[in-house]
């Protein structure tokens, strides 16, 4: 089967899943969630109550595995998909993503499943470190007070309430710690197509990215 790449990487709240699920199910790609997969490790590592900035307490890693499969992360085959989008994990995940044990394990993960067929990943660094050869890359960003809209939004419809400037200043901060980490920063690659979707809808990035991918394919 042809082996087609999409990297999608961009900021916290950029709308990166939402979009990569509706392409992936429109055009019969398989998506992958990287942020899914680092959320699923410091799930666990919370759940040990390690210190989540020391490298060496995750020892656990090695009888670790995190799959994302059709919407759904399984961490050791337990389905974590709820677990992982608690405030909690959100707010811990770029401690642990910063680590290289952590990383290292993740991108021979996300390498290994991108291996075959049509590949939709979203995440970071895909397009500068996972998949540095995929044949389309996007970079997907908003403003982050539009980014924090769109989680307000999404908490309300989720039934689950929501501070503004709090989940404001939470983007901010994770923004932040994900680009100035030493390993793999957040970086738009030199070849990624940048795309703003500050004043766009869903069904407006949805086409402009739909269009690209047909343009490559
Ligand atoms: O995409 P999402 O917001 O779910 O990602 C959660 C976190 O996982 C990010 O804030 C970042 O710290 C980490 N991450 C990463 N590299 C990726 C995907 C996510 O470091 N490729």
């Amino acid at each position: 089967m042809k082996n087609f790449v999409v990297a999608i990487d961009g900021p916290a709240g950029s709308g990166k899943s939402s979009i990569s699920k509706r392409i992936a199910k429109d055009r019969g790609f398989t998506h992958i969630d990287t942020g899914a997969m680092y959320r699923a490790i410091t799930l666990e590592a919370l759940r040990r109550k390690i210190n989540l900035a020391n490298e060496d307490e995750y020892t656990f890693l090695k009888n670790t595995s995190v799959i994302y499969k059709e919407g759904i992360t399984y961490l050791n085959s337990e389905d974590v998909s709820k677990q992982i989008r608690t405030r909690n994990v959100t707010n811990n995940v770029s401690t642990t993503a910063k680590l290289k044990v952590v990383r290292d394990k993740m991108v021979d993960f996300q390498r290994e499943s991108a291996k075959e067929g049509l590949i939709l990943m979203d995440g970071r660094d895909i397009g500068t470190v996972v998949l540095p050869n995929a044949d389309l890359k996007i970079f997907l960003t908003a403003d982050p007070e539009i980014r924090a809209i769109r989680r307000c939004k999404e908490n309300a419809l989720a039934g689950i309430e929501s501070d503004y400037e709090k989940i404001l200043a939470e983007i901010k901060e994770r923004d932040y710690k994900d680009s100035n980490r030493e390993i793999s920063p957040l970086k738009q690659a030199d070849d990624a197509i940048l795309v703003d979707t500050t004043s766009m809808s869903i069904e407006e990035v949805c086409n402009k990215i739909i269009s690209l991918i047909d343009a490559r394919l």
